[in-house]
């Protein structure tokens, strides 16, 4: 019986000049989402409104669940539209509607009606009046209540008529493209996934980067960061993202430096490398899945050490989040199942048994001074062989 969609979006933040913006990156969003669905649509916006017009058979529900993903979108409000073919045929489309959507027919209910077209022989105030006597007739046992009804059911008067009442709960954030782009890293983790989805919840587009150390990480680990990315695409987009060989640089370090500081120098060298990246692809910030103390590349004095070696802010929104925080949205968006796959993402020749807690950032530095002979090198030629794989 729905053939359009209403789709509320949060006022706050786009008022004035930008307006324009965030809406067209939406219907862009929700264009890309219902791609995916059966069916045709026309998607269209008119006076701070965005709707969506199924011109074809389409699956509620598969509709649903796609808008469900779009960020910027606070309410879907399916829509029931009918030809202007006088009031009293317009009473009884309203007395069906009920019918169908509240079959208890036990509640409260207010009628909000509002007249795009100065050209209908009744105002507004008269139309609810009229429409919600045509109720109480059919349904004696609900009743009026205009301060707090169980049912609003609006309906608009344009060209033809729309009728909907029911609210169903979006993602919410900002648009994908409203927000700018930020180089997420992605590793197979169950952290860095999530930290993509929550910077893009705020608009955020995402490219990634993984880096990749054949034969000590498998093809099969590779294999679940792009699922991994393909899950999140479903929320952002399609994504770009590379992969570096890591390999030469790690068994460099490995040999080079102290095995106890191996997984920080590590850390710097792939925020450093993510960095180039990200200002190669216009990318305005770094992304990554850092919470504090969870493990020891993570403390607030590993953190220092990773930090300094980038002028780009990093985006680190688990920050202050739990684990079992972080595990409940990888449950949400559908990453954990992937995430928990056995596949390694690092080998275990490069951990060491007892990994610096409380790195001293000159120690560091000097021991970094070790690789100055091939690292320049090996950096290069690990940007040279960037693998490209757009994920959508
Ligand atoms: P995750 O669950 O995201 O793997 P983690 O708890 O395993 O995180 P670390 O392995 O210490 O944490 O990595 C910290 C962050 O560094 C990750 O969240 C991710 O953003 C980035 N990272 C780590 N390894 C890689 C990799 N191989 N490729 C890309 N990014 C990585
Ligand atoms: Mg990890």
């Amino acid at each position: 019986m729905f053939t359009a969609f209403l789709i509320k979006y949060a006022e706050i933040g786009i008022k004035g000049r930008n307006r324009h913006l965030f809406e067209d990156a939406l219907v862009h969003q929700i264009k890309y989402a219902l791609k995916k669905c059966e069916g045709k649509f026309l998607i269209h916006k008119t006076q701070g409104r965005i709707h969506v017009d199924a011109c074809s058979a389409f699956d509620f529900d598969e509709v649903v669940e796609h808008l469900q993903l779009v960020f910027g979108i606070s309410g879907i409000c399916p829509v029931v539209s009918v030809e202007d073919e006088g009031f009293e045929k317009l009473c009884d489309t309203v007395v069906d509607y009920i019918a169908k959507v509240y079959p208890e027919q036990n509640q409260t209910f207010k009628i909000n009606a509002r007249r795009a077209r100065k050209d209908y022989p009744k105002d507004s105030m008269e139309i609810n009046a009229d429409i919600g006597e045509a109720v109480l007739n059919a349904y004696p046992q609900m009743r009026v209540d205009v301060h707090n009804p169980d049912i609003l059911l609006n309906i608009e008067i344009r060209e033809k008529i729309y009728m909907y009442s029911e609210i169903i709960p979006g993602p919410g954030g900002m648009p994908v493209g409203t927000g700018g782009k930020a180089m997420l890293l992605l590793s197979g983790g169950i952290d860095s996934p999530v930290a993509g989805y929550m910077i893009a919840k705020r608009g955020v587009k995402i490219d990634a980067v993984y880096f990749h150390a054949p034969p000590y990480t498998s093809d099969r680990a590779k294999q679940k960061v792009v699922d991994l990315a393909r899950i999140v695409s479903k929320y952002t987009g399609p994504i770009y993202l590379h992969v570096i060989n890591f390999t030469d640089i790690q068994l460099y370090i490995h040999e080079k430096c102290p095995h106890e500081e191996l997984t920080i120098i590590m850390r710097r060298y792939m925020m450093r490398i993510a960095e180039h990246l990200a200002k190669e692809n216009e990318c305005l910030g770094l992304i990554t899945g850092e919470s504090i103390g969870q493990v020891a590349s993570q403390t607030m004095h590993s953190l220092i050490a990773t930090n300094e070696v980038c002028e780009l802010p990093v985006y680190r929104p688990l920050i202050g989040f739990d684990k079992q925080e972080i595990v409940e949205v990888s449950e949400k968006i559908g990453t954990f199942e992937t995430s928990i796959l056995p596949y390694e993402d690092c080998c275990t020749i490069f951990v060491a048994k007892h990994p610096v807690t409380k790195p001293n950032v000159n120690v560091i530095r000097r021991h970094e001074h070790n690789l100055d002979e091939q690292i320049d090198a090996l950096v290069k030629t690990a940007l040279e062989t960037d693998e490209l794989i757009i994920v959508e």
